[in-house]
């Protein structure tokens, strides 16, 4: 069997999907039931009445993530619509409870319009300690995450924006360390101008690349200041001040290629047109618009390749960071993720991947070196350290920059963690 029907097989099997509830407390005896709901559990309402935070004492609030999605733009697949979506959100769910024990409940809207959207979501604020928006299509899902973010008082996170941004920033800190190169200085390419573009680039700025140093490309190629009428707001704001062209006129002299677009639409001439000692992140899923193979033969000099998939060096992989983020957000009860929580989260990623290797994240890899350096620039998803690095330094953050509604002892923290 190929791999669809085992995966048919596998969401088959009874109870069909992946998850389900269980509890937490006593069950068996008529008084349990009776503290477990009425008339029992009118003391703790009444408690969480006079003291909101209460509900983090009485309730599964503080462990709870929504996964909210309108299946707008799930995967590679497009619009499939909610229904459809339902198996990836309750996959993002096995990944928060198998990578940080977080619980989720999947929501898949069955809405369109950004303010329906808006308006369900915001209304759910007392269920959740937050909310990760999922696969809804640009460029709505900016409008929809900055107005919820603005709206509520817990994190509200697009990953299909951040993830990509945050690790793909970390594989950035460590590429430029390796090449000997300033962020400040870097001339950088993208290739893509959607959901995960945008914030990728933003992000970029936010670790210290220059905003004028950068170049978007779309299907259309250059998005150069020419084409600022016809352009939505968001590829405006990286409307660059040169002239027009297509994408291997922007790869010319760049030292970063970020693609977030398609497969295939690199080639080794435009690879070779870069500055020395490349950097070349080509991230589109399944297939990166330039393989491993055709980038790192296609100079002499060093290339530092990534890429999405997991059959070779560098994987950008969006595991590496949203079970670890929220873990360190809710266990601060922040009330988002800002940008100093999402930095914080890059350079732990970026810092752990310069530390030794345990031999056994080495033995779960099929034995391959895993050392710092070009073909190791951010850690691997099954790394079990990336936990105990990222939570803590995303709570530490949210702490520092007043997002924290709950002070923690890190230290402390990163012991029961581990323990
Ligand atoms: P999106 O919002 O649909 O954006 C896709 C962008 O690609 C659009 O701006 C589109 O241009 C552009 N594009 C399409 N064909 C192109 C071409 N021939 N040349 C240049 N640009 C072209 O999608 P997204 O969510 O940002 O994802 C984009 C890609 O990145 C997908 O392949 C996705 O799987 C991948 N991705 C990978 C990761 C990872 O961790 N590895 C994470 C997120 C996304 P127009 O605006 O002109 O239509
Ligand atoms: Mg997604």
């Amino acid at each position: 069997m190929g791999l669809d029907d085992d995966a048919r097989e596998y969401h088959r099997q009874s109870p069909p999907g992946k998850i389900e509830i269980s509890t937490t407390k006593p069950t068996n005896t008529q008084r349990d039931l009776s503290l477990a709901y009425s008339p029992g559990v009118a003391a703790p309402c009444l408690d969480i009445a006079d003291d909101a935070d209460e509900a983090y004492n009485y309730t599964a609030k503080g462990n709870l993530v929504g996964v909210v999605s309108n299946g707008s733009a799930v995967l590679g697949l497009g619009n499939i619509g909610a229904q459809a979506s339902k198996p990836v959100m309750e996959g993002k769910g096995v990944l928060f409870k198998r990578f940080a024990d977080i619980d989720v409940f999947d929501i898949e809207l069955d809405r369109a319009d950004p303010d329906e959207i808006i308006e369900c979501v915001s209304a759910m604020e007392p269920t959740f300690g937050g909310v990760n928006l999922e696969d809804i299509k640009a460029p709505e899902c900016f409008e929809i995450e900055s107005r919820l973010r603005e709206e509520m008082s817990i994190p509200v996170f697009h990953d299909d924006q951040h993830g990509t941004a945050i690790i793909s920033g970390a594989a950035l800190l460590n590429a430029s360390e390796i090449v000997d190169k300033e962020l400040e200085d870097l001339e950088i390419v993208f290739s893509g101008a959607g959901a995960s573009a945008i914030a990728t680039a933003r992000f970029y700025v936010s670790l210290g690349a220059k905003r004028e140093n950068i170049t978007m490309c779309d299907s259309s190629g250059i998005i150069s200041v020419d084409r600022s009428d016809e352009v939505n707001e968001f590829k405006r704001e990286f409307a660059a001040d040169r002239e027009g062209g297509d994408l291997a006129d922007a790869m010319e002299g760049a030292d970063v290629f970020v693609g977030l677009s398609v497969a295939d639409i690199v080639s080794q001439e435009m690879v070779q047109s870069m500055a020395d000692d490349p950097i070349i992140f080509a991230m589109a899923n399944p297939d990166p618009e330039i393989t491993y193979e055709a980038a790192k033969d296609a100079r002499d000099d060093t290339v530092i390749m990534a890429t999405g998939r997991s059959d070779y060096p560098n994987q950008v992989n969006n595991v590496l960071g949203f079970p670890f983020i929220f873990r360190g957000a809710l266990d601060v009860r922040a009330t988002e993720i800002n940008e100093a929580m999402k930095v914080a989260a890059a350079e732990a990623l970026a810092e752990l991947a310069r530390q030794d290797v345990p031999d056994a994240v080495v033995k779960a890899y099929g034995d391959q070196p895993l050392q710092f350096g070009s073909e190791y620039i951010i850690p691997k998803p099954l790394d079990p350290r990336v936990l105990f690095e990222v939570a803590p330094a995303v709570a530490q953050a949210a702490m520092t920059s007043g997002a924290a509604r709950k002070d923690i002892d890190v230290p402390d923290y990163e012991e029961r963690l581990e323990a």
